[in-house]
């Protein structure tokens, strides 16, 4: 299988994030995509290279235009307003019932991007859980490459392309980052395949999260479908988003499909709900399926709480490939260092039709060395 890795995410170089207030050590760090590169190439059985520049127009075709331009700025603003601070999060978010009793009129006009960054932060951002940095912008642009040039694989003919992206995507939405992602891969990638094919495409998102930005992204649209498998909103992040009764709305009725699991969810729970995902997906006209790939529904995870093993990952990624379809890969969430290599190799084997056989000494280790 085609590996496409870009080392310019090392640029997005993230240290510390703030958890519900209180700064703590970034889950979303540098080391994550070093891990699964490292395991990938020990492997021996993947082939990389680089992304091509794609330009902005496949990301402006998803995106806000403003989104872009203010993840662009943002850090050089920070340093313009004098901001002493290493990594840029809002100070303030537009609460909509900040605006409660006002006209959607009034709204509009009132609720405009805001001049000071901690303020800009808060219009275009989530929350607090997704640092920016100097290097951020062209982390997530090359990140956007990534995976467009895993399209591309798909696009020219691969039965399979995986995308290491970093920083992930699944969270972003139109007009949005948030939840350590700044561009939707997954969403831009989808977007691209539907230009280039004229096709359908369904989007399989397994990250432990559910893709609240694929889902708002996709929520009227009758092209792309959006299955995902992740944890009840009742208990995790992004909370107000992931129900089953989230369907989509006009012509994207029905082609929003909710698979929330309970805390604890086992290999079996898991694999049950890859079957059910697996029939809707293919109740879609296409040939490509676009995945969301999380490794943080692993048992060992810092913010899951799954109870995943590896050899379930070499399962899903065989029953995603026996669908019969093209693959674009595309990694989002995993936050368990030590197995992320693991993982990633087990998933991609199976999508490949390989056994997989662990190599201890690959991943486990918490001393391997980390390029940058
Ligand atoms: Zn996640």
């Amino acid at each position: 299988m085609q590996v496409v890795y870009s080392p310019t995410h090392l640029a997005h170089d993230i240290t510390v994030e703030t958890f519900m207030g209180l700064p703590v050590p970034a889950n979303e760090v540098a080391e994550r995509a070093e891990k699964i590169r490292a395991a990938l190439e020990a492997d021996g059985g993947f082939r990389f290279q680089g992304p091509t520049d794609h330009g902005e127009p496949p990301i402006t075709a998803v995106h806000d235009p403003g989104l872009v331009r203010f993840l662009e700025v943002a850090w050089s603003e920070v340093r313009r307003q004098g901001l002493d601070r290493s990594f840029l999060s809002a100070d303030t978010y537009p609460n909509r019932q900040m605006f409660e009793g006002m006209s959607p009129d009034a709204v509009t006009r009132l609720a405009r991007e805001p001049k000071h960054a901690a303020g800009r932060a808060g219009y275009w951002g989530l929350d607090s859980a997704a640092p920016l940095v100097a290097g951020t912008y062209v982390a997530a642009r090359a990140a956007v490459d990534v995976a467009l040039t895993a399209v591309d694989l798909v696009l020219g003919g691969a039965t399979a392309a995986y995308g290491l992206c970093r920083p992930p995507g699944h969270h972003a939405a139109r007009s949005m980052y948030g939840g350590y992602c700044f561009f939707n891969n997954a969403a831009i990638a989808a977007e691209a395949i539907v230009r280039a094919t004229g096709e359908g495409v369904a989007i399989l998102d397994v990250d432990y999260h559910h893709g609240n930005g694929t889902q708002q992204i996709f929520w009227r649209r009758g092209d792309v479908r959006y299955v995902s498998i992740h944890a009840h909103p009742d208990r995790a992040y992004p909370y107000f988003l992931g129900r089953a009764d989230e369907v989509g709305e006009g012509d994207g009725a029905g082609e929003n499909l909710n698979l929330p699991l309970r805390a604890g969810a086992t290999n079996e729970d898991y694999l049950a709900a890859v079957d059910r995902a697996m029939e809707a997906i293919l109740e879609v006209p296409g040939a490509v399926i676009v995945v969301s790939l999380g490794f943080d529904t692993y048992g060992l995870d810092p913010i899951g709480d799954f109870a995943l093993t590896t050899a379930v990952y070499h399962e899903v990624g065989q029953r995603a490939a026996a669908a019969g379809r093209r693959l674009v890969i595309l990694q989002e969430g995993g936050y368990h260092r030590p197995s992320l290599g693991e993982n990633a190799r087990a998933w991609l084997r199976g999508a490949d039709g390989r056994a997989f056989d662990p190599l201890p000494a690959v991943g486990f280790g918490e001393s391997g060395a980390v390029a940058g």
